[in-house]
């Protein structure tokens, strides 16, 4: 802070607040913007790349930097400074400055920060916008626990769960963490300074992450059961299936607080608490999560090239949403996954009913977020009125939804809750055209009140109103010149001309004589002109007060619209899913309970889109648990290996999920988890080297997969010297075919030819290799897998086509001719590599070479060392040595 300012009662206001919301920037309304001062300012006007300036600049000691944004703009500006990691309490008058005596109050009304955020202009539409709270507490006898909980204060949704901590817990809660991808993490103090690896790590992986320690007694466990049970209006939490899970409820009750006191409004909408079973879910690590590129891409991280991005054909933001979520956790329950199955199937072959169902999905807004909106008091008519719309698809929808006979729609049909009510309520009330602000009027419909009626009537009609007034008053005075005028000194009058001014009845009062009339107030003139020129105020007063009472009366019923939300996301999903299977030519697979994974034709989905059609080659795939276990795959660079297992992988999460799949036909066994080591790029977010997020990975899949698990191996051991790389790979590739005697579904990609052997002594194992065709030394990929193993990798001509020089070319393949003959100097280097004192490679005499190679090993054989004196084998030496010379 700059030194001693001198603190004027404004200031003093400022510091006061400024004091309750230090982790803050404080935008602090004054008239038509708001502004920021010392230290915030600085940080702000960095942030929002705005000039800083500097208030009382009467002299340096009273100099106090500040800088200020517009109030119109308040939107794009806290999206900046959320973007930036920022929180921002916004403060504004709470009183009017005209009753004011000294300083307008001011009250921080919100606080708004990257995980609490309702604003639109600050949301991605198709993704939830979670903060996670995170504690730990001690268990007697059970050591540590974790407790952690989801909000996403946009849309309603509250979830939580806890862990015991253990060797693996460091994986599972980055896992789970990742998944849902929070903006912000709220950390009990003790849990910061106890878990600081957790902390970075998520930093790293969630780059924006904010994090907001708190106080440990805002975790208590009576205060929060009281928060969440207060809040529910429940005696207990048993009805959400936690109430044993006492370090969850601390986490949630904590988060629950944190909201409650940021947003300062009813929280409504919040209406569930849901516990997140890991059971229940086909598990996707988080590293499985970004191989398989399921919602953003390994490379710079962007939705264009990913699964989601692929399946995504929903048309509301609430639909979206819920893809995005399932898809990275689908199920692993066989009577769910049927469910969707079935429904998707009704929603395939009926290309008409899904057609219908779209259109009326396209006109459906954010339900969720326009709910949470209105319940936070933030809502404007414009929100209200796309309510509107979205509720007037309703019944049509319905109807679309009658034909239906799968179990899904018969359940989402009966849940679909039409608000024929609300929506009435908000078409006789809430005008079409009305505008964003709430205090220019123009609001509410004619004929929902009479009051505003009238109001508007004198407002529309009110020169004609003053005109019948006069023409009523020449009928019943026989003035037939009466008029009336108007003037700034005393408003409307009537004037009548001094002729007939003995004609003015007794009731009207002079005000004015000039040289030849006289002009007139009455009482009943006076009470219409007061009513017109107060009508403007009044209207908008009343249509304020109307709008937030139609406003209150539908957040009242936010829990019917969050379910119908909730419907329509449903829908949307399901509808996405078909509307891709339909367009893409996907079939319905089939689940079995006999540990097979039966691929016919399978493609991979994102691949082949990326292709001209009829480009991508399918390729059928077998794994079981007996014979075809472990295919060992292996190919030259490029020919498709990654491509066969990641579809492999993609298709059976696609089949958990609900979806069709990309192949002619598919059975899919049940999967507990899909673990995947894929691709060798450098983790350098996380510091870490290729061959250590190799080994990290590797490790993760041997402890943790067991028969029920499809495992995808790509190239490992690639990141260290040949031989340990292959020892690796090979001691990995047996412990999965061996692991509890059962052994784990595993499609093993790998260079090492050796591997191929494998095969030989495990009946489990089988070879496979993608086809490439060879003329004139160039080659063609086919992309096809076939059994069997081959021996060769064809690098030279991979890089040829990659674009290496032609000379470098050539130069390979005289170095490899040269190994591939076994000749290697001294040093085991191969000797087409040695160069001659100019710097140039020496011509090879091959001839020569491999002349004094069967001298040696002639000499050798010829002498038998156990016959050999000491003094023989030292002359043994000699002539060997000499022979090398030559
Ligand atoms: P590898 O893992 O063997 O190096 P990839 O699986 O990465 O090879 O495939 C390399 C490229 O080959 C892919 O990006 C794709 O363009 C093409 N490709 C792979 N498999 C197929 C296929 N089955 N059909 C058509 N093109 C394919």
């Amino acid at each position: 802070m700059t030194k001693s300012p001198k603190i004027t009662p404004m200031l003093q206001q400022y510091l006061e607040l400024k004091e309750q919301h230090k982790d803050a920037i404080l935008f602090y309304r004054m008239g038509d913007f708001y502004e920021m001062f010392f230290e915030d300012a600085e940080i702000a006007s960095k942030a929002l790349g705005i000039t800083l300036t500097s208030r009382n600049n009467k002299g340096d000691a009273n100099k106090v930097p500040m800088c200020g944004v517009p109030f119109h703009a308040l939107g794009t500006y806290l999206g900046k400074m959320v973007k930036a990691g920022h929180r921002v309490a916004i403060c504004e008058q709470v009183q009017d400055p005209k009753e004011a005596k000294g300083i307008v109050q001011r009250e921080v009304v919100r606080i708004v920060s990257p995980g609490v955020t309702t604003d639109d202009q600050l949301l991605d539409e198709k993704t939830n916008c979670y903060i996670c709270s995170l504690t730990c507490c001690k268990k007697y006898g059970k050591g540590i626990l974790l407790g952690l909980s989801f909000l996403d204060a946009s849309t309603g949704i509250f979830l939580l769960t806890e862990f015991l901590d253990a060797l693996e817990v460091y994986g599972e809660l980055v896992d789970i963490i990742t998944r849902f991808q929070p903006a912000e993490l709220l950390i009990s103090e003790t849990t910061a300074q106890d878990y600081p690896d957790v902390i970075s790590t998520l930093q790293t992986v969630l780059p924006g992450l904010c994090l907001t320690t708190r106080a440990d007694h805002i975790y208590d466990l009576e205060q929060a059961r009281t928060t969440l049970t207060e809040h529910f209006q429940t005696a207990n939490l048993g009805g959400f299936g936690c109430d044993q899970l006492s370090c969850g409820i601390r986490s949630a009750g904590a988060l629950l607080a944190y909201i409650q006191d940021t947003q300062k409004a009813s929280l409504n909408h919040i209406q569930t608490l849901r516990t997140i079973n890991k059971d229940d879910h086909l598990i996707i690590d988080e590293a499985s999560r970004r191989n398989l590129e399921l919602t953003e891409t390994l490379i710079g991280g962007v939705r264009s090239g990913t699964l989601l991005d692929v399946l995504d054909c929903t048309t509301t933001p609430m639909g979206a949403r819920l893809l995005k979520e399932r898809i990275i956790s689908p199920l692993n329950d066989e009577t769910r996954i049927t469910r969707r199955l079935d429904a998707v199937e009704e929603l395939c072959s009926n290309p008409q009913a899904r057609k219908q169902i779209r259109d009326l999905l396209a006109k459906v807004y954010d339900l969720e977020r326009l709910c949470s909106r209105l319940v936070l008091g933030q809502g404007n008519a414009r929100d209200i009125a796309a309510l509107k719309t979205s509720f007037q698809q309703l019944p049509s929808l319905a109807q679309v939804l009658d034909d239906f006979t799968t179990v899904l729609f018969a359940d989402i049909s009966q849940h679909l809750d039409p608000l024929k009510e609300l929506c009435t309520l908000i078409e006789v009330s809430i005008r079409d055209d009305a505008p964003p602000s709430l205090r220019e009027g123009k609001l509410i419909c004619e004929g929902y009140h009479e009051r505003l009626d009238h109001l508007i009537h004198l407002l529309r009609d009110g020169k004609q109103l003053i005109l019948d007034l006069e023409g009523k008053e020449r009928q019943k005075t026989g003035i037939a010149k009466l008029k009336v005028g108007f003037n700034k000194v005393f408003g409307y009058y009537f004037e009548v001309s001094r002729a007939q001014a003995s004609l003015v009845p007794e009731d009207y009062i002079r005000k004015q004589t000039l040289v030849n009339a006289e002009r007139f107030i009455t009482p009943e003139l006076k009470e219409l002109e007061n009513e017109i020129s107060s009508a403007q105020e009044e209207r908008l007063d009343l249509e304020y007060r109307l709008f937030t009472e139609i406003r209150d009366r539908i957040a009242a019923e936010s829990n019917r619209i969050l379910q119908t939300a909730h419907q329509i996301a449903r829908i949307d999903f399901l509808t996405s899913l078909a509307e891709a299977s339909a367009k893409y030519r996907y079939c319905k697979p089939t689940l079995n309970f006999t540990n097979e994974i039966q691929i016919q034709e399978g493609r991979h989905p994102v691949i082949e889109r990326s292709l001209d059609s009829g480009r991508f080659v399918a390729n059928d795939v077998f794994l079981d648990q007996e014979c075809n276990q472990l295919l060992i795959i292996t190919g030259p660079n490029m020919a498709g290996k990654s491509t066969v297992l990641r579809q492999t992988a993609l298709i059976v999460l696609m089949a958990h999920l609900g979806c069709f799949v990309p192949a002619d036909s598919a059975s899919i066994c049940l999967t507990d988890r899909i673990f995947t080591r894929v691709g060798a790029m450098d983790d350098l977010r996380r510091g870490q080297s290729t061959f250590m997020v190799e080994m990290n990975e590797t490790a993760n899949i041997l402890n943790n997969a067991t028969e029920n698990s499809l495992v995808i191996l790509d190239e490992i051991g690639r990141g260290t010297s040949t031989y340990d790389g292959l020892a690796i790979a090979w001691a990995v590739a047996e412990e999965l075919v061996n692991k509890n005697d059962i052994g784990i579904k595993t499609l093993f990609a790998t260079h090492y030819h050796e591997l191929t052997d494998l095969a030989i002594s495990n009946t489990r194992v089988q070879n496979y290799s993608i086809a490439v065709k060879e003329w004139n030394d160039k080659i063609l990929f086919l992309h096809k897998l076939v059994k069997g193993a081959t021996n060769r990798s064809y690098g030279i001509q991979v890089a040829a086509l990659a674009g290496v020089p032609g000379h470098v070319i050539q130069r390979a393949h005289a170095i490899l001719a040269s190994i591939e003959q076994g000749e290697f100097d001294h040093h085991g280097k191969p000797h087409q590599t040695v160069k001659d004192a100019s710097g140039k490679h020496q011509p090879c005499q091959l001839q020569l070479f491999t002349s004094q190679t069967d001298a040696l090993r002639d000499l050798l054989k010829e002498n038998k060392p156990d016959e050999l004196s000491p003094r023989q084998a030292l002359n043994l030496v000699y002539e060997l040595h000499a022979l090398m010379k030559k």
